[in-house]
This record gives C-alpha cells, structure tokens and sequence, in this order.
C-alpha cells in the first residue's frame, strides 16, 4: 500500500492507493493491447470526441481535484487549479491540431504515388513524476490517444491519487501504482510498443537501458539545471522581478524547468538584488497550500528538506526571502533562499537543486556569462532578459537549452504549441506543439513507382545499374 501523506501537514493521510505487483501491470498492459485495435480503428472525429467528453468530466470536478491535488503535492491550491486548467486546455489544443497533424499525406506525380501515413505504436507506456503529475501525464496521453494508442500510466508514489481520477475520465488508460520496480515491469513490458517517462536523470538512465533492452523507443524529459541570464540593459519592471521570483520558487523550486541559477551583471548586482528581494517580500508568502494568498508550499518529503537544506547551509550567503504564516513545524517546510558569494562549482550551482534555493552569480562579459551558463551537461530551458528584444532572441541561439524562455520563464512562458524537450542530458524527444504528437505515432509508406505503372518506362537504368 502507499500511504500519501499531506506534505504541509504530515499527520494528515490524503489517501492510499494499493502497489500494483507484476501480474497486475501484465494485466493493465493486456487490456491496453485488448482494447487498441478498436480504439485505433475509430475515426479520429469519435476518438476526439471521447476525448473532450472526458475533459468535460475532468471540468466539471476540477476544483474538487485542485484541492486533492494541493494536499498530495503540497502546491498552491490556485497553482493546482492552473495546473488543472493548463492541462485540459493542452488536451483541446491536442483536439484541435490532431486532424491537421495525423492526417495522411499524398502525392501522385511523374514520380508515382506516394500515400504517407500516421500509424499509432499500440500501448504507450506514461511513467511520470510528483510536481505536476496532471499536466506530465496529460503531455503524454493526450497525443498518445488521439493517435489512436491505449495507455497504461505509472504517477509518482509521491503524488498519484489526482492522476488516477483523471486518468479514470479520459478513454483507454489503464493506471498502475509503485515505485521503480512497478515502472521496470511497465516499461519492459513485451506488448508495450512505445515509453514516455518525465523525471530525474538517474531514473531517466534505468528507464532508457530497459526500453532499449526491449528494443522500444523512449521519450525522456529529465531534469535542468537552467540559467537565466540578465542581459547588461536588463529593465525589470515590479511586476517582471516578482515572475523571475515565481520562476524560481514556485512549487517550491520544485520544477524541472525552474530558473535554477541566476547570472547578473557585476555592476548591477547590488541594485538587482535589492529589487529581487523587495519582490520575493510582496509575491511569496510560505504556508498551507490551501490558506489563500499562499504561493509556496512545503516541498514534497522529509529527504527532500534535508538535501535542500544541506545544498544551503555550507557555503555562500543566505539571504532568507518572502513571508511566512500559519504554523510551518507541522509539514516540509524550507525558507525560500537566494544565495551569494558561490563559486561555481559548488553544489548549489553546478548541480539541480529543485529546492527552493536559488544561486545569485555575478559576471563580467556576456561572453563569459554565456560560456559559465552553458558549462552544464544539462541543457533544458534557460531565459534571456534584455530591455531589446531582438538582442535577447540572437542571445537565446547561443544557449545550449531545448527551450529559452524572453523576458520571463518557467510556467509563464509556456505555450500547448510551443515543443518542449531537453538538449544534452536533460532527454530526449519533445513534449507538446506538432512534435510533441508526432511521438506517438510511426511514419509508414505505400508507393508505386510510376514506372511500373501500364504504360511506364520500367527498370529506370540508375536503379540497378549494370541490370537490364
Ligand atoms: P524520479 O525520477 O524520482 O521519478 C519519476 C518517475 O519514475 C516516478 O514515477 C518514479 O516512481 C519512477 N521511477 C523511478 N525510478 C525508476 C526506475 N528505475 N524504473 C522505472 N521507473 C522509475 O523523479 P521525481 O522526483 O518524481 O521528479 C523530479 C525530477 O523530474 C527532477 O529531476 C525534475 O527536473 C524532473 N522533471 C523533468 C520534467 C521535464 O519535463 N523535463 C518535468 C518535471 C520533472
């Protein structure tokens, strides 16, 4: 059994959700493969249709599960309502794209005739992390079904209560509940035909050596390590400095794509940092994910406090930021940090903290501000901060990051069209817009040469040269 506890208030048990063993995710991955043929066989108008009627469910109780979701992950109950809203409106963005994107493709020309079409794998595996499990879920099933796949999702241990409901209103998702060894059976599973997985790079490597042992292709999205950097005419308004604080704090840091180190210009630090910190006084307010006006939350375990609080303790200068209210003993609370004086190779800096501590790394040349953000094997999402929007963008090009976010990032800079996906190690594939559904679907071919029409020249001679 997993017993999830509510991470602001930890005697407090949310709910429990029975370990799924080996001969039930066989089971779950069966009745994904019973259930395919017909389900892809549908056109796609009535697997759309499906598919907003179970969104339409999942509105109708979304503020019941905002509030499951707040208790289980410890966010912010208006976060858990974002994150909700963000995900069923990725879902109708899935609905509307999918006929222009999966359609298939014809040429007849003096060549032949060349039919391209977008066939689905079959079952698709979804092994997905805590920290926005509806949305990390949702990225995956959604354009995995309207391809006309079955699924079978494994959430977090850490966060799967939410997951289930919604999984439960949406077509053909069988889900699975453990940690990683229920996640080993799921993906090495022989009748799973594609994997998608989002989490940290240690799993991300287990999960790609047993899809590839399998010889079944993997989507990775693993985590970052991202640098914003504030361009020499950085002019942040009030309102900009407060979503530089959220892109760091929000979820209490706990955000793959978390503006995860700063790099300011030398000479402006002084003034940067006394604006960054009037910002995080007005916008973060510490406490119980469901008192209003709270914007962070506990972070997810007891481990996690204590690496997060070890990463801050031992070198630099704290500085504590926001506020705080209600009683912050009962649950995992850490104080929300900006920290200087770091080198670059401390562990702060060098490695993903997802905490709620962010490193404060002053520079000299762009050049250089360039070459230390990119000095990471991890390469997901970065931000540019530029008064010239144009100067920020040629900027943007030099970053080794999958996704540069302009003038703001984390979740403000999100776009269902925009794919999203690491370079380096941060993973592999793309999540969301044209690419993000084309990983769910194979490319297959019917061709007639022209020439083997009635009529046609034949063997053209470059074909086999030397054969008649
Ligand atoms: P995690 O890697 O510990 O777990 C993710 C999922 O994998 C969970 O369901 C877990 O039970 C399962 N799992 C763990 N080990 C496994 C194994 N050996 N085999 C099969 N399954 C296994 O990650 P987490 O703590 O839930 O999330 C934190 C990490 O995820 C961070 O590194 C973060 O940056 C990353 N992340 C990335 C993205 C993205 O889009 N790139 C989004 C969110 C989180």
């Amino acid at each position: 059994m997993i017993v999830k506890e509510n991470p602001a208030r930890i005697t407090e048990r949310v709910g429990v959700v029975p370990v799924t063993d080996p001969a039930g995710v066989d089971a779950a991955v069966r009745r994904a493969e019973a259930a395919r043929r017909d389900w892809s066989a549908r056109p796609l108008t009535e697997r759309i249709a499906a598919l907003r009627d179970g969104a339409a469910a999942v509105a109708a109780r979304a503020e019941e599960l905002a509030v499951l979701l707040a208790r289980e992950s410890g966010k912010p109950l208006a976060d858990c309502r974002g994150e909700l809203g963000y995900a069923l409106a990725f879902l109708e963005w899935v609905c509307e794209r999918a006929p222009g994107v999966l359609a298939d493709r014809e040429l007849d020309d003096g060549a032949g005739r060349l039919v391209t079409r977008r066939r689905p794998y079959g079952v698709v595996a979804c092994v997905t992390p805590w920290n926005a499990p509806v949305i990390l879920a949702l990225t995956k099933l959604a354009p995995a079904l309207a391809a006309g796949n079955t699924a079978v999702v494994k959430p977090s241990p850490l966060a799967p209560l939410t997951v289930g409901q919604v999984a439960a209103a949406l077509p053909h998702i069988e889900v699975v509940h453990g940690g990683a060894a229920t996640g080993q059976a799921l993906v090495t599973h022989p009748l799973v035909r594609k994997v998608a997985f989002t989490g940290g790079g240690a799993a991300g490597r287990e999960i790609a050596a047993a899809a590839g042992s399998m010889l079944t292709p993997a989507v990775l999205e693993l985590g970052g390590n991202d640098p914003a950097l504030l361009l020499p005419d950085f002019a942040l308004t009030p309102d900009d400095y407060e979503r530089l604080v959220m892109a760091s704090f929000a979820t209490s840091g706990q955000v793959c794509m978390a503006a995860k180190r700063l790099y300011v210009p030398r000479r402006r630090a002084g003034e940067f940092t006394a604006a960054y910190v009037a910002a995080a006084e007005r916008i973060l307010l510490v406490g119980d994910p469901l008192t209003p006006g709270v914007t962070m939350g506990p972070v997810i375990s007891a481990e996690a406090a204590a690496r997060i609080r070890a990463l801050t303790g031992r070198q630099g200068t704290a500085v504590p930021l926001g506020r705080a209210t209600g009683d912050l003993s009962a649950g995992y609370f850490v104080t929300p940090t900006l920290v200087t004086g770091l080198a670059d190779d401390a562990p702060l800096v060098a490695r993903e903290q997802f905490g709620p501590a962010v490193p404060l790394l002053p520079y000299d040349t762009e050049d250089e501000a360039v070459a230390r953000a990119n000095a990471s094997d991890l390469g997901l999402a970065a931000s540019v901060w530029s008064a010239d929007e144009e100067r920020a963008f040629v900027l943007a090009g030099r970053l080794e990051a999958g996704f540069v976010f302009v003038n703001t990032h984390n979740r403000t800079g999100m776009s269902p069209r925009a794919p999203f996906g690491g370079v380096k190690r941060s993973g592999y594939g793309r999540e969301y817009g044209e690419e993000g559904l084309l990983e769910y679907v194979q490319t297959t071919v019917a061709h007639a040469p022209a020439a083997f029409r009635p009529g046609g020249p034949g063997m053209p001679a470059t074909a086999y040269p030397g054969r008649a």
